[in-house]
């Protein structure tokens, strides 16, 4: 029937605006920023760097690899490697970025930084609210600002940060076993080399 989609359409609308006033789940609008909608898990606006434990400086997955830095294609990402080196979460000496800037004012939210992240210490956040009247220096996000537990990222990514979680664990203990075999073999291989040769007088 001519205009049947349209009158579909109408019926939906209808249904939807007058069930507002009856039914909280026909109501699809709140009022912002009083009331907000909480962000869906797979939502994203700009990065952050992940820490583990409770010190940020300490705890930054960041070996500052600068790959992120080379690929971001605005280029808003600005990267300084420390010279010296602290333990990774495998207890691997890895260099850190002593300086890591993001200006989110030029940032496109296209996630590529994440996703050539090999240490997955780059995240997207999901907070959207950061208009400010500072037009130079107010969006130019420094590590300190951008740097977010990991308890946080499973609080608005679970799924993605249990996996990330589990895959990390799982390298570390291939490490742990690693590093177990090769002490046991230096172990061995020193017994063997300590004890009196055989067959002799
Ligand atoms: S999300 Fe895209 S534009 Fe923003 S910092 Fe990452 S790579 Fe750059
Ligand atoms: S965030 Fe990831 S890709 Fe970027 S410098 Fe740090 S470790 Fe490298």
């Amino acid at each position: 029937m001519l205009g049947e989609g349209i009158l579909k359409g109408m019926a939906e609308t209808a249904k939807n605006f007058f069930g507002s006033y009856v039914s909280k789940e026909r109501l699809t609008t709140v009022e912002y920023p009083e009331e907000r909608v909480p962000a869906a898990e797979n939502a994203r606006a700009f990065p952050f760097l992940v820490y583990d434990g409770p010190d940020w400086q300490a705890g930054l997955r960041c070996v500052s690899c600068q790959i992120c830095e080379k690929e971001c294609p605005p280029k808003c990402i600005l990267i300084e490697k420390s010279k010296d080196k602290k333990p990774d979460y495998v207890g691997k000496p890895q260099f850190y970025p002593v300086r890591f800037d993001i200006d989110l004012s030029v940032c496109m939210s296209c996630q590529i930084c994440v996703e050539v992240c090999p240490f997955d210490a780059i995240k997207m956040n999901t907070e959207f609210a950061l208009a400010t009247d500072d037009r130079f220096g107010g969006l130019l996000f420094s590590r300190e600002k951008l740097a977010k537990s990991n308890e946080y990222y499973h609080s608005i990514h679970p799924t993605e940060a249990a996996e990330v979680d589990a895959r990390l664990a799982e390298e570390k203990a291939k490490v742990e076993a690693k590093a177990k075999a090769a002490a046991e073999a230096a172990a061995a291989k020193a017994a063997v080399s300590a004890s009196p040769a055989e067959g002799g007088n």
